[in-house]
């Protein structure tokens, strides 16, 4: 794309933007160059056309929810970034459907106030509903893929709901990671319950977490594979504390790496490739990514 003027002066004209944008205030791990330009569409209708622009202009482009699972690249990202704060509507029926923008601790203040049970397991974990539903993020034996019952998406041109069976679930994997797909919101089926009810087992979800690292990070870096957690795995190897620049590996949870202070997103790929290879001479294991790169 070379024309961006065109771009914020015609077909997206109105729409919420910053050009270029830089990555590390608004990126959980705080690191990262800028992109060319990231958009805030405040409703559907914007979402949908900023869509339909990129692609027929084939502007590389990329949906973004809390940017709380995602690595940007220390230079330009030469692309759009959509971000989804904007659609951050909640409905209740038969199923509490929400929007992709909402996130997970206003989801789970509504749950409390309406009387809905089901989605405490989300309490702690900074995620947007797309980007839940994009991830299957859970937490204690519980996933998003639990609650879901149909995700709505926006696909070649139309929009669409898939079918909790054809949003192809497994242990941190959609099937929203091998194609093009945007996440518009979700439909969950939670039950009714009351809201101290609610309110106290979001209370217990929030408790255990209390020992998880602070500090800006992405969470767990790697999946848990089938032979240990990845954390015992990397604790093994005798990698807590290790640094490479402003990036370290927590002394409390070896699967987080935390950005100390001026940490690059270089850091903390060297730190991640240090990782598996470690792991790896110890333990015959592979370690792949939860993370995702931009
Ligand atoms: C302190 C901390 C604790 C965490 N704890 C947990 C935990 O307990 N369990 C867990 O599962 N995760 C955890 N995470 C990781 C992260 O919060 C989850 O993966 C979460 O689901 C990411 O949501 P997000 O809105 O930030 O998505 P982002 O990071 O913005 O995006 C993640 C991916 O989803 C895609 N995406 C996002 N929204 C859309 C959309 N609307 N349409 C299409 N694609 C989209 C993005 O392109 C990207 O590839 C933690 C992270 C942190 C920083």
């Amino acid at each position: 794309m070379n024309d961006w003027d065109r771009l914020f002066a015609e077909d997206c004209a109105g729409i919420a933007h910053e050009a270029p944008f830089s990555f590390p205030s608004r990126c959980s791990i705080g690191c990262g160059g800028s992109a060319r330009a990231a958009f805030f569409p405040e409703n559907l209708a914007e979402l949908l056309l900023l869509v339909d622009v990129f692609r027929r202009e084939e502007v590389k482009f990329s949906v973004l929810g809390n940017m709380t699972n995602v690595l940007p690249p220390d230079g330009m990202y030469d692309g759009a970034l959509l971000f989804t704060d904007g659609l951050k509507s909640i409905g209740f029926g038969k199923t509490v459907f929400a929007m992709a923008g909402v996130r997970a601790k206003a989801l789970l203040d509504a749950c409390v106030r309406r009387g809905r049970t089901g989605a405490e397991f989300l309490a702690g974990i900074p995620c947007s509903v797309g980007g839940a539903a994009f991830m299957n993020a859970g937490a204690g034996g519980r996933y998003f893929s639990d609650i879901a019952e149909s995700v709505l998406v926006y696909r070649e041109g139309r929009i669409r709901v898939l079918a909790r069976e054809e949003c192809g679930y497994a242990y941190k994997k959609s099937v929203f990671m091998a194609e093009n797909t945007v996440i518009l919101g979700a439909s969950l089926l939670l039950d009714r319950a009351a809201g101290e009810t609610v309110e106290r087992k979001r209370a217990e979800y929030l408790a255990a977490r209390r020992n998880l690292p602070s500090g800006r990070s992405m969470g767990c870096i790697f999946k848990n594979p089938p032979e240990a957690p990845a954390g015992k795995l990397i604790e093994g190897a005798g990698l807590k504390g290790l640094r490479v620049g402003g990036a370290v590996i927590s002394e409390k949870h070896a699967n987080f790496i935390i950005n100390e202070g001026g940490a690059t997103s270089a850091d903390v790929r060297a730190l991640v490739n240090l990782i598996k290879n470690a792991v790896f001479a110890q333990y015959g294991v592979e370690l792949e990514e939860e993370i995702r790169y931009l």
